[in-house]
């Protein structure tokens, strides 16, 4: 029988067929690729349904209709999976990779991870990245075997997004990269990008949904301003939703069409044979020095007008009181947590502290605030 799962794969992609393989050797799959198979645990995992009710700037309750980490990864492996294809790269990688890249996140997004780097600054520290990967290396409990998804090297090179220098030193073979200075996989690098150009332009919407931005603070913005002019020269007179959507979905594509045109020119350029040589080449996977600048100034909107709203700041403050409180609580009498929780922290209470509340959704880590601190509430 023919093989098709590598023809459309270029010379710099990622080959499941040479992948270095998995810390716990496996029998290879049928029917599926190595790397479909990591993106299929990765669905079935816990840490993922628990991304449904996580948030990235707004807290869950807030709305419906905001994105949650889960709609988040589903656009992000939604973007990389276009692209990828179109750079010859390896697309099930790819998606699997996007889909993890948040499955270490914290409730309460940014203020809650910050949160609980300060409280776990004696500790060793807490970084979402890391986490991630300790997600699918170690707390997932469901083979048999081993602990963890058992995920290629590829894949969790993927995920280990950022890593400090001690870290590295101690995760060995997936954190090299760190101290050698070279770069992890393609898929890897698009992933990334996806990822930022997914929660710009999502946070856009939601900012706008929220009412804590507004179209005219937007109109100072160079791709917003650009791209909402041709919608309203198109088609006069739109307004509301439709014009925001038409915005929005230009503003996207413009960013997809750079950021393939301008990584295929770095990859022609480069012409890496292997995806090792890729890996040894500098950063292949961009956007043009111009849109560069353009999502930069984006960013730094959304840095200014949302992500330091008074009102998000609010939700912040409330957020690390909680995340605060629930890790004093629990490090001054960890009897206070659940069993399978009390034996890892016999080893290590405050990593056994942190991945508890780490693992935690946005309400679960309210409920459990009012359960440990509210005195009528039932204790259960
Ligand atoms: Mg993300």
């Amino acid at each position: 029988m023919p093989d098709w799962s590598a023809t459309a794969l270029a010379p710099w992609a990622a080959d499941p067929r040479s992948s270095r393989g998995r810390v716990h050797p496996e029998d290879a799959p049928v029917g599926r690729d190595e790397y479909q198979r990591d993106r299929d645990r990765i669905i079935h995992s816990t840490a993922f349904r628990r991304l449904e009710y996580k948030t990235q700037v707004f807290v869950n309750h807030e709305g419906d209709l905001f994105r949650t980490r889960l709609t988040h990864s589903l656009e992000v492996a939604q973007i990389a999976r276009s692209i990828a294809r179109n750079l010859g790269l390896n697309e099930s990688l790819t998606e699997a990779i996007s889909l993890a890249h948040d499955l270490g996140h914290t409730p309460f997004g940014h203020a809650g991870q910050d949160a609980l780097n300060e409280c776990m600054r004696e500790y060793g520290g807490f970084e979402h990245n890391l986490q991630s990967l300790r997600v699918v290396d170690v707390l997932e409990e469901r083979y048999a075997e081993f602990d963890g998804l058992n995920l290629t090297f590829e894949a969790r090179e993927g995920i280990l997004k950022h890593c400090s220098r001690r870290n590295a030193r101690e995760l060995g073979a997936v954190a090299e990269r760190f101290l050698a200075g070279t770069q992890p996989s393609l898929e890897a690098q698009l992933a990334n990008l996806a990822d930022e150009l997914a929660y710009n332009n999502h946070d856009v919407d939601d900012g706008l949904r929220s009412g804590l931005i507004t179209l005219e603070q937007l109109g100072e913005v160079g791709i917003f301003s650009r791209h909402a002019r041709e919608v309203t020269s198109r088609h006069p007179g739109l307004t509301g939703r439709r014009l925001i959507h038409e915005t929005i979905r230009r503003m996207i594509n413009s960013l997809v069409v750079d950021l393939t045109a301008e990584s295929l020119r770095r990859i022609t350029a480069a012409g890496p044979a292997s995806i090792d040589e890729a890996r040894r080449a500098p950063p292949l996977v961009g956007f043009s020095d111009s849109m560069a600048a353009e999502h930069g100034e984006l960013k730094l909107f959304l840095r200014d007008s949302l992500y330091r709203h008074y009102r998000v700041l609010r939700m912040s403050a409330k957020a690390r009181r909680i995340i605060g409180e629930l890790f004093q609580a629990f490090m001054s009498d960890p009897r206070l947590l659940p069993p399978q929780d009390q034996a890892r922290a016999r080893q290590d209470a405050a990593r056994a502290v942190a991945d508890y509340i780490a693992g935690m959704t946005d309400r679960y880590a309210i409920r459990e605030h009012r359960r440990l601190f509210g005195i009528e509430e039932a204790g259960g």
